[in-house]
């Protein structure tokens, strides 16, 4: 296994995870990115952002793009398709399938996974009916009929998207009320082919090879009743991707990690960006902030530690 060292490792390579490596590569530290997948993240899943400032429409895997090139312009070292096994946060210790990096400073940027609903079917049916990506999965729904889970601005967003290509699509919602910003509930509201499903939860997906209806009670009646659907999309908020590290560091109850207002986590030279962090806001433009004041407390504290070691 081949050794490495750097002053920095950032591991994921989402928004977060570029825009760190752009200060870090920037303030001069030698800096290393590492993702388990291609660069680029949950956005480049994305078919268009219309939010992030200075490109009024933007496909998301284009503007992932632009931010690779730029990690790339200030000599970053990137190692995608990686498989972490260990994460040493302590000793700033990374362990790859192929590579043991050593670090003076960690910046974590693994970012967050869709929930699950955790009904019967959700698991059975993933690939054959269920799915967590509109925009990698929506054109099998051609003239099908689906539904979506939750009432913020993925699920209504989504859904919306979902009518391009599906006749019908039900929005199920616990509650009688969108979370979802009023621009969003706007659009879908004006949208002919949505159905809101409100007070509702479900409670089962059912089907043979491939889903055909999903069981759903009604949370103020208790009624139950029975949707015919071809697919399942549920966008009912996300869950930090952790395992690596859970334990080692001060976190919520969910799971996020918790860090200070430089990004530093409660291990010294840790910092925590993106997604992963306990944040009020999930968003391209928050993520490309948590990195650039993540990256450059990470580069304080490098220079820091090299400039004790001098004087020592
Ligand atoms: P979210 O805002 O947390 O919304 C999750 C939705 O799922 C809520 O409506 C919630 O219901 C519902 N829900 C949660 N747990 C559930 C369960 N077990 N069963 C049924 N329903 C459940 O998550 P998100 O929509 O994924 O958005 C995450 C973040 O990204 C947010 O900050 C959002 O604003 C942002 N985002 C922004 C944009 C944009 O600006 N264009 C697009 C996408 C996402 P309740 O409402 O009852 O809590």
């Amino acid at each position: 296994m081949e050794k490495l060292n750097f002053d920095t490792v950032i591991l994921g390579g989402g928004p977060a995870g570029l825009s760190a490596a752009i200060y870090a590569g920037r303030g001069a530290v030698s800096t290393a990115i590492v993702d388990t997948n291609m660069f680029g993240g949950q956005p480049s899943n994305y078919l268009e952002l219309e939010n992030y400032p200075g490109f009024q429409l933007i496909g998301g895997y284009d503007l992932m793009e632009k931010f690779e090139e730029h990690a790339d312009k200030f000599g970053v070292n990137k190692f995608p398709m990686q498989e972490i096994k260990f994460v040493d946060l302590k000793n700033k210790k990374i362990t790859t399938g192929e590579y043991e990096f050593q670090a003076k400073s960690i910046i974590i940027a693994t970012g967050a996974q869709p929930m699950k609903l955790g009904v019967m079917g959700e698991k059975e049916f993933i690939g054959r009916g269920v799915s967590y990506c509109a925009v990698c999965d929506g054109a099998f729904y051609k003239n099908k009929v689906v539904a979506v889970v939750g009432g913020g601005n993925s699920a209504v967003e989504e859904a919306v998207y979902l009518t391009k290509f599906a006749d019908k699509v039900y929005v199920i919602h616990r509650r009688n009320e969108l979370r979802a910003d009023k621009i969003v509930q706007e659009r879908a509201f004006k949208n002919e082919k949505l159905e809101f499903v409100w007070d509702s939860v479900v409670k089962e997906i059912q089907g043979e090879n491939l889903v055909n209806n999903v069981v759903i009670e009604n949370v103020k009646t208790g009624e139950i009743s029975n949707l015919s659907v071809n697919g399942v999309f549920p966008y009912i908020g996300m869950t930090p991707n952790v395992e690596l590290f859970s334990g080692q560091l001060q976190q919520d109850a969910r799971g996020f990690i918790i860090t200070d207002e430089t990004m530093q986590t409660s291990v010294e030279g840790v910092f925590a960006i993106g997604d992963v962090r306990k944040t009020p806001l999930r968003q391209v433009v928050t993520a490309v902030s948590d990195g650039a004041v993540g990256a450059v407390y990470a580069v304080k504290y490098i220079e820091t530690l090299n400039y004790n070691a001098i004087k020592r």
